[in-house]
């Protein structure tokens, strides 16, 4: 059991002095859009109940972002009883355990997800870059087919849009298969959450070639290190591991 409880008001300011990139990545992007698919909610839930986080706060932090997007209403109707199952207080009433590293690097987050391991996952999972990579298509999609219309050669310019669209779907499904392939998207992605972190020079260089090599635990378990300035001989190998590792680290 973590010695820590968290409390609300401080999950700010906890996740930026103790949470692994998994979960601060998760914060941000409920912070900004208000909303997380369920495959976040479950892996960021289940994180923040290992913390320490009580039901009650569990759901007016959940409240709070998601009645800014769907409403206090729709929130209480179809949101808050996935809260309350997550600890056990609906369903099955199985009183869950936060994901291992294991289980959260061989998830496939597919488009608009966010959860999912960021030393793994960035290169394929929808972050902000592939989704502006995403509208633009669909712009020039249509745009394609505009034109198609008003210069009479709509059937074949519009089967070349929708060819384009259909090969992008299966390039999506073939990323999908092979995520372990960081694209350039990807390490740019985690270079800049890396950075934000506070990690840069040599210490980011060695965490990015881990990350490349696939050798995603290690890549956390070395910025672990970088960001508290201590060695970490146990490796990380849970979430809540880094952050129970964090706090001792933190208030010793
Ligand atoms: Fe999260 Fe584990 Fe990946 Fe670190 S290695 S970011 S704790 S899933």
């Amino acid at each position: 059991k973590d010695a820590v409880e968290i409390s609300l008001k401080d999950i700010d300011k906890l996740a930026a002095s103790s949470f692994p990139l998994c979960m601060r990545h998760m914060l941000d992007k409920l912070r900004e859009n208000h909303h997380l698919k369920h495959g976040g909610r479950v892996q960021f839930g289940l994180f923040l109940k290992g913390a320490g986080l009580k039901l009650e706060d569990a759901l007016a932090f959940w409240r709070a972002e998601f009645s800014q997007k769907v409403g206090s209403e729709r929130f209480d109707k179809e949101y808050a009883y996935n809260v309350r199952y997550n600890y056990g207080k609906e369903g099955k009433r199985t009183d869950y355990t936060p994901y291992s590293c294991q289980k959260i690097i061989s998830a496939t987050p597919g488009v608009g997800d966010h959860h999912g391991c960021p030393y793994r996952h960035f290169g394929s999972s929808s972050s902000a870059p592939e989704e502006a990579a995403a509208a633009a298509f669909f712009a020039a999609s249509a745009s394609a087919f505009f034109l198609a219309v008003s210069t009479a050669a709509s059937a074949s310019a519009f089967f070349l849009a929708s060819s384009a669209m259909a090969q992008r779907r299966r390039g999506r499904s073939l990323a999908n298969l092979i995520p372990d392939v960081m694209g350039t998207v990807g390490e740019e992605n985690l270079r800049a959450a890396l950075n934000k972190m506070g990690v840069n020079g040599r210490a980011l260089e060695d965490i990015m070639d881990k990350a490349k090599n696939r050798h995603y635990q290690l890549a956390c378990t070395m910025t672990f290190e970088a960001t508290h300035g201590v060695s970490c001989d146990t490796g990380i190998n849970h979430p809540n591991q880094y952050f129970s590792e964090s706090q001792k680290v933190l208030r010793a």
